[in-house]
């Protein structure tokens, strides 16, 4: 190498030179003369750390490290490193594999920080302090946490031999990094130790302070010292504006086994908060210059700790314990130890559903963060932590993956329900979270939903006093609904904010209506001070019911998914054709039946109950309204109460929730059943296709607008218009009011979609026509209002329109009905007649247009539709029903009569059928009643009588083709038909009467039977018997039967049949019910009622009689009554 190498003793002097200029800028302290001594001395406390490695390659300085200030890791270090001076490559390496089966480690930067640990931030006021730790250069300051802090640091210079520095997450760019210090500080200045106790403190131990504190008077002299062992450590808490925690002193270790007496202390002075993080839950602390006073809401005096008093380690030759020259002895129910949180054992109180938590105090290992704003993190791969009880978030953002907590006195709760499966540990203001151990692991990047909503997490635990399993269902379901909104319709910072009262958040008002039953928002009654000194203990935590999961709010796709799932699984041939009817069907009759059908779902068929959320949305290409959801669209039918049409078109883009809803899934199959004997087998559907959507009422709908927000990704979802338009677009824009008179049906129609003309093949675009006529003239936006339009000169011309919607403007189909007003808008600047002017490509409606309609306009697909109110328009037709009638067709100026044929008709679904399928039964009547022309029902039962039987025909028809079937072999002549399978088919003609009427009735296929009063087994034999002829026929005449010529063949069987239409199994009183076999008008007697005599035993009658009626037989129930058959069985 030509370059000579530095020579090591120039570079140790530029890197002395390096070092000086450092602590000269960044410590010594500003305005000061640089010190003489701190730079030697830095210089050594640096050396003597980088010596106490075993490897340091002869070098007596750390060349590779570089100095680094406070200013300097806050702007260049972007990413999470970790320094250790005194540690070797290899030990690092250790360290590295020991970490990484559970993560990438912390990289490391070779960098010396030096710097004062202080509990005051910045630019903090001493009021400000809040317990956090700090440490703090000349350039700035920064977070930190340390495991086992010595209260004697505060306030020192040290090296810190080992550390972590962790930038601030990138979503998160306000917040600040912080430091995780590992090893202890290493002290510049040598620290004075004042182990010195020439005069021993008088102190009082829990027993005595106990005591003290139950005196009404004031004691004479005590000692305002207590000194004791720490039980226990409460959660930084606040009440009324004051930031204070309370720490709980057991027995002095100078009693020993002596029953322990518990004394818990206030510290509340806002410079001893630090205390907080250097106190350990078992270590023996004297507390000095203490008062006692008063708590409001609590019934005992407390100690307190003044702004002079000291937190020392107990050391037993320093300390003197007081003697309390008391008046009586301590009994015992002074000492009585402090009770402990346990499961209270009230059976009274006790209900079956509600459940006590366990205190208990739990070492473990965070193994993931499941949502940190939340408060929500993994223990040990089988537990839940929340730290959502606690007011401050404390050590929350050193939590991550490999961290060691030591939960002291937390709470468990099991099988909470609501989603929850695993037990949850979450301390409550009494318990501590104590930092064990840092996480060796960079912290894994979270998603975006879960960094936000911290606020909005806090503002609903504590203002609605969620309990636990609510509180973590509540998450999950906040969750859920992000997942379908953002980011596309909202940004999760938008959709998690915190609400306030006029800026309310979606997120909340979404779960409103289920909070609202659950947990009914409630003025504050967890007070902090009385959970963390109440005796017994009392706290959210305590007690929890299994908590019901409330809804899901599932996923669109998942919605239509899942409808398709169970319209197939409970798709069934079988069930949809009852088997009677099903046998007697041919091949055609049996797969048209099945071609359709439908299930309905209700919420209550889904468990945990849906709620149908999503933004509404009217389809550009199909013309249908849909619920949309960023992972698929639900298309939606949507009616406005009182069975109106809906037809505002602003809900397009807000956000609909809805509880109560039909599920409706069609499905359509091709089938080739050869007959119902084959039902079971799956191999003859051809083809199937489900059609899922949902119905439901907007009085049933929770209706929220989307909180505006200017990204293109949001127009995607939430806009309706094809090209993104800014609603500023809207302050420049003219438009016109037109009344519609008459809509058509949205169909294929061959309109040229674009006016260019496209190379393209062109395809039939859907499209639908409406019809009505213009109310005044063209209007430009003022500002917000719309200027009224200008006078024309021809006010008295006819201003009937067509109005053609093709391409994206269908969206505007389902809001558009006949009766109503709308204004038609166009944003842009003004073009003149552009509402007027007529549209080339409606020249293939020119008879229409000469029918009555002056122009012709195609909707553009910018143009806005708005529903106007018809009462605020003076000059609205005041016909309702404006369809084109006979009339305006000869008053057309033309004098020309065109007649249009229109393809189409609109349906409109006017309601939805009710949720529970009530049967109905039909009406009871006489058959005279029928004969009446008013209110005559179509359907209906009747207690009748069969009087004879007229015909009755049996056959055998091939199944394919319905040719009759010999001996089960097709007949069809000619040609060779394929089908093998036939099918029996029977129809029965007889005469019933029910003392006021007589009506012919025919019964077919399966009623057959049952008219004949035969077993299924016999009808069957009977079917069989006529197999071999393939046809039988009977005609009966009167009384008595006559066979007709072709039923010869087989003459046993036609006695039989003959002997058993005129038993009295036959002609015997039967429950009818009936159709008509005309329409009701038709049946109106023409000829008058004729007289005719009868014969009842020995009494004869005359009485009118009328035509005989019509009737078809839907079913034959026997009479209740078999008394009247055998009186009737006497009568003949
Ligand atoms: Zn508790
Ligand atoms: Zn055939």
């Amino acid at each position: 190498m030509a370059a000579h190498p530095p020579h090591p003793l120039d570079s140790e002097q530029a890197w002395l030179e390096n070092a000086q200029a450092f602590i000269h800028k960044s410590l010594c302290p500003a305005g000061e003369e640089p010190s003489v001594q701190l730079t030697p001395l830095v210089i050594d406390c640096v050396k003597t750390v980088w010596l106490s490695q075993e490897v340091n390659h002869g070098f007596t300085l750390p060349l590779s490290y570089s100095f680094v200030s406070v200013q300097d890791l806050k702007t260049h270090q972007l990413l999470p490193c970790c320094s250790h001076l005194s540690w070797s490559s290899s030990a690092y390496q250790t360290w590295v594999q020991e970490a990484e089966p559970s993560g990438t480690p912390l990289p490391r930067e070779r960098l010396l920080f030096l710097g004062t640990l202080t509990d005051l931030s910045e630019n903090l006021e001493q009021e400000g302090r809040n317990g956090n730790l700090y440490v703090k250069d000349n350039t700035g300051v920064l977070a930190c946490e340390l495991i086992d802090l010595d209260l004697s640091w505060m306030g020192r210079l040290f090296l810190f031999p080992s550390w972590s520095y962790l930038p601030p997450a990138r979503c998160n760019s306000s917040g600040e990094g912080h430091l995780e210090l590992w090893d202890s500080p290493v002290p510049v200045f040598p620290m004075t130790t004042s182990l010195d106790c020439a005069t021993p403190l008088h102190v009082l131990y829990p027993k005595a302070a106990s005591y003290v504190l139950r005196q009404r008077r004031k004691l004479k002299d005590v000692p305002p010292n207590l000194a004791g062992t720490l039980v226990r450590l409460s959660a930084l808490a606040k009440s009324q504006k004051e930031t204070y925690f309370v720490l709980t002193l057991g027995g002095s270790p100078l009693s020993g086994s002596q029953a322990a007496s518990h004394v818990s202390i206030i510290v509340q002075v806002p410079a001893q908060l630090v205390w907080h993080r250097a106190l350990k839950p078992g270590r023996a602390y004297v507390l000095t210059n203490l008062r006692v006073s008063r708590v409001s809401g609590h019934p005992n005096r407390v100690w307190r700790t003044s702004p002079s008093s000291h937190l020392l380690p107990l050391r037993l030759e320093c300390v003197h314990e007081w003697d309390l020259e008391l008046d009586r002895p301590l009994s015992e129910a002074d000492s009585r130890p402090l009770p402990m949180p346990r499961n209270s054992r009230n059976r009274k109180e006790q209900k079956d559903l509600v459940r006590d938590s366990r205190v208990l105090s739990y070492m473990g290992m965070v193994t993931g963060v499941l949502n940190e704003p939340a408060g929500l993190f993994e223990l040990d791969r089988q537990l839940e932590l929340c730290l959502a009880y606690q007011q401050f978030p404390g050590i929350r953002q050193v939590i991550r993956p490999g961290v060691s907590l030591e939960l002291q006195d937390v709470h468990l709760l099991q099988s909470l329900g609501g989603g929850t499966t695993r037990p949850v540990l979450a301390p409550c203001f009494r318990g501590a979270v104590l930092l064990r151990a840092f996480s060796r692991l960079k912290p894994e990047i979270q998603p975006s939903h879960q960094t936000q909503g911290a606020s909005l997490y806090k503002q609903l635990l504590w203002e609605r006093q969620l309990a636990l399993p609510l509180y973590l269902w509540t998450v999950k379901a906040l969750m859920e609904l992000a997942h379908k909104l953002c980011p596309h319709v909202l940004r999760h910072r938008q959709f998690l904010q915190h609400s306030s009262p006029g800026n309310p958040s979606l997120a909340l008002q979404l779960l409103a209506p289920n909070l609202d039953v659950l947990a009914p928002p409630c003025s504050p009654s967890w007070n902090p001070q009385k959970v963390i000194l109440g005796e017994p203990h009392h706290c959210p935590l305590q007690k929890y019911t299994r908590l019901q999961t409330p809804c899901s709010f599932p996923a669109l796709a998942t919605v239509v998914k899942e409808g398709e799932r169970r319209a197939w699984d409970a798709f069934d041939p079988q069930a949809l054709l009852p088997l009677p009817e099903a046998s007697h069907l041919t091949s055609c009759q049996l797969n048209q039946h099945l071609s359709w059908s439908w299930l309905r779902l209700l919420p209550s068929a889904f468990q945990p109950p849906q709620v149908l959320l999503g933004v509404l949305v009217a389809s550009s290409h199909k013309g249908f309204l849909q619920l949309r959801d960023q992972s698929g669209s639900l298309p939606c039918l949507l009616l406005d109460k009182d069975s109106r049409p809906f037809s505002d078109p602003q809900f397009i883009g807000v956000v609909v929730r809805v509880e109560r809803f039909q599920l409706i899934i069609e499905r359509n199959v091709k089938s080739s059943y050869p007959s119902w004997k084959e039902l079971s087998i799956t191999s003859y559907i051809q083809k199937q296709k489900a059609r899922v959507y949902v119905q439901f009422f907007l009085a049933d709908a929770l209706i929220l607008p989307v909180p505006r927000f200017s990204s293109p990704l949001s127009t995607s979802l939430t806009s309706p218009r094809t090209k993104p338009t800014l609603p500023e677009d809207l302050h420049i824009a003219q438009s016109r009011l037109f009344f519609l008179s008459h809509k058509e049906a949205l169909m294929k129609r061959n309109v040229p979609l674009s006016p260019a003309g496209s190379s393209e093949m062109p395809k039939l675009p859907l499209s639908f026509l409406v019809s009505g006529s213009w109310l005044g003239g063209t209007q430009r936006k003022e500002g917000t209002a719309w200027r009224p339009s200008e006078p024309k000169g021809d006010n008295s011309k006819d201003q009937k329109v067509l109005l053609l919607f093709v391409g994206s403007s269908v969206r505007w189909f389902e809001f558009l009905h006949p009766g109503q007003v709308y204004r038609l808008v166009a944003p842009g600047p003004a073009t003149p007649l552009l509402f007027e002017e007529d549209d080339p490509s409606c020249m293939s409606q020119r008879p229409l247009e000469l029918a009555g309609c002056t122009s012709c306009l195609t909707v553009q697909d910018d143009w806005i539709l708005e529903l106007e109110s018809s009462q605020d328009i003076p000059d609205v037709p005041s016909v309702n029903k404006a369809e084109t009638s006979l009339s305006d067709l000869f008053s057309s100026k033309s004098h020309n009569i065109y007649c249009c044929f229109r393809s189409s008709t609109y349906v409109q679904v006017l309601s939805f059928p009710p949720e529970a399928t009530i049967s109905v039964s039909l009406p009871h009547i006489y058959l005279a009643e029928l004969l009446r022309s008013d209110q005559t029902p179509f359907q209906a039962t009747a207690s009748c009588h069969i009087v004879c039987v007229f015909s009755l025909q049996l056959r055998w028809v091939c199944s394919h083709c319905t040719s009759l079937c010999v001996q089960g072999r097709c007949t069809l002549q000619g040609s060779t038909c394929p089908s093998k399978t036939s099918v029996s088919q029977a129809s029965l003609r007889l005469l019933v009467e029910d003392g006021t009427a007589e009506a012919v009735v025919t019964c077919r296929n399966h009623h057959v039977a049952t008219a004949l009063g035969l077993r299924p087994s016999e009808w069957t034999s009977l079917l069989e018997f006529v197999r071999g002829p393939g046809r039988i026929a009977l005609q009966f005449l009167g009384t008595g039967a006559h066979l007709e010529p072709s039923a010869k063949m087989n003459d046993s069987l036609a006695l039989f049949l003959r002997t058993l239409c005129s038993s009295i199994s036959v002609l015997r009183p039967i429950v009818l019910s009936f159709e008509l076999e005309k329409k009701p008008s038709n049946i109106i007697p023409v000829d008058p009622p004729r007289l005719q005599r009868f014969q009842c035993g020995e009494l004869p009658f005359l009485t009118h009689v009328n035509p005989k009626l019509r009737l078809s037989c839907l079913s034959i129930q026997e009479t209740e009554h078999t008394s009247f058959r055998e009186a009737s069985a006497f009568s003949h």
